[in-house]
């Protein structure tokens, strides 16, 4: 019969735990006031929309059947204003999805030059007064750390913004490099830019320097912080330099996949 022996703990260790449990306390009160102030920003964005319809239809109801240019207008108006209800909640769904991305998914892997290539010529397709440059600085040859459908997603969604923030340059170009173990994928537009005070909020969710423009191109705010959700859950970063009037670069790295050639 043997009597454990265990030490009651001191007044260090006691005092140790204590820092770390109100740590961890610290964490959990700021996440939990983060995804009280997401759900509050979301319904927010989603207010407008929804209001902007109720308007259309209680016209549509008074003065629908008696008037056709009501009729027509507010019809239109409706599915219009429903169209952009649904791109946000599709949206909602894909940052939701992004932050569930583990490092640990680093098993797939994207053939980064004909990803770029494939994403391209749709874009060359789509926007004809574009022109579209590609440079890959010397020879990549290896395969990158992420799935083709997310790197896709990425080029995607900062094409689509190079596009949608050009106004008379219409040259958008991608530069590629190897750097020691990652790629660096540089997109650069000749753009309005965004002001230096602002750049950094770029990557916040449903941040927009004009909500105006941005509405009228049919963006929400969320495209770049769903683009950075995804880069960081592979373990990359991104990053922006902008002047106002000249231009825009938004740069990522990812690593390229390990064990891969
Ligand atoms: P949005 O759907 O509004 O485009 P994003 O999250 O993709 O949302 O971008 C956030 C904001 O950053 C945009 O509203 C825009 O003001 C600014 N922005 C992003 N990319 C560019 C760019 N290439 N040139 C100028 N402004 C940009």
């Amino acid at each position: 019969f043997h009597q454990r022996m265990e030490s009651s703990p001191s007044q260090d260790e006691i005092g140790d735990l204590t820092v770390i449990f109100n740590e961890m306390m610290d964490k959990l009160e700021k996440s939990f006031a983060q995804q009280k102030q997401f759900v509050e920003d979301a319904s927010h964005e989603l207010r407008t929309p929804i209001q902007i319809m109720e308007g259309h239809l209680s016209l549509l109801n008074r003065w629908g059947k008696k008037d056709q240019l009501i009729l027509d207008e507010s019809l239109l108006a409706s599915l219009q204003e429903l169209d952009r209800i649904k791109y946000l909640v599709h949206e909602l769904l894909e940052l939701s999805r992004a932050e569930q991305i583990q490092k640990g998914d680093g098993e797939v892997s994207a053939d980064i030059v004909a990803t770029i290539e494939r994403v391209l010529k749709n874009f060359q397709l789509l926007h004809k007064e574009f022109t579209f440059i590609f440079d890959t600085r010397g020879n990549l040859t290896h395969q990158v750390g992420i799935s083709e459908h997310h790197l896709e997603q990425i080029l995607i969604i900062l094409l689509d913004n190079a596009v949608k923030y050009s106004d008379k340059e219409k040259d958008i170009s991608i530069t590629i490099e190897e750097i020691e173990e990652d790629v660096k994928v540089v997109i650069e537009d000749h753009g309005i830019g965004i002001p230096e005070d602002q750049l950094s909020s770029i990557f916040h969710r449903f941040f927009r320097v004009d909500k105006a423009r941005s509405r009228e191109k049919g963006g929400n705010g969320l495209g770049l912080a769903i683009a950075k959700q995804i880069i960081e859950g592979y373990g990359g970063s991104i990053s922006a330099q902008s002047k106002v009037g000249k231009g825009t670069k938004v740069q990522f790295i990812l690593p390229f996949r390990h064990g891969g050639q």
